[in-house]
């Protein structure tokens, strides 16, 4: 279950603040093994969620809060391999489902960000995210390569053929 861990308030306007707010985020939880998330509202109030090793659900400070809302959260490092895996599509959805503000996840040395421009309905969203899957196996049947980072890739794919949707490899 997610838990409120700390509540705080900044400036929204002011860009250095919210900045210091992801930077302190990511510093803390990069390494961190169960999920936390950071919430900067549209209102200024700051929410850090703690979750648990496979998830942390934001809805708990409330979804009007959601709306316009900068998150970044982490992804636990996965001692299986996928350490450097990206955002899902789950964190996709949920951005579209509660109109969220740009979005940013770290997992060790990976600091990844997205933002849509323009609104789509959950359901455009998974049918995008599918397509650019099935593009992805095609690119690597044809080149005879593997896929390495899967959720990276689709997200690269999805920057280049969704109009409004921005995937940033670094913040
Ligand atoms: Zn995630």
């Amino acid at each position: 279950m997610t838990k409120i861990i700390s509540i705080s308030h900044i400036d929204i306007n002011n860009q250095a603040e919210v900045q210091l707010q992801l930077e302190n985020f990511a510093q803390k939880y990069a390494n961190a093994t169960i999920e936390y998330s950071c919430e900067i509202c549209t209102d200024g109030t700051v929410y850090t969620l703690r979750g648990n090793e496979t998830s942390v659900d934001p809805t708990i400070i409330g979804i009007t809060k959601l709306v316009g809302a900068i998150g970044i959260h982490n992804h636990p490092p996965n001692p299986n391999g996928t350490a450097y895996d990206s955002f899902s599509k789950s964190d996709l959805l949920f951005c579209c489902k509660y109109k969220q503000g740009k979005q940013y996840v770290v997992s060790l040395d990976r600091r990844n960000a997205f933002e849509f421009t323009k609104f789509y309905t959950e359901d455009e969203i998974y049918f995008a995210y599918r397509n650019a899957l099935k593009t992805l196996r095609n690119l690597h049947f044809r080149a005879t390569t593997e896929i390495s980072n899967e959720q990276e890739e689709i997200l690269k794919i999805l920057n280049n053929e969704l109009k409004g949707f921005e995937f940033y490899e670094n913040f």
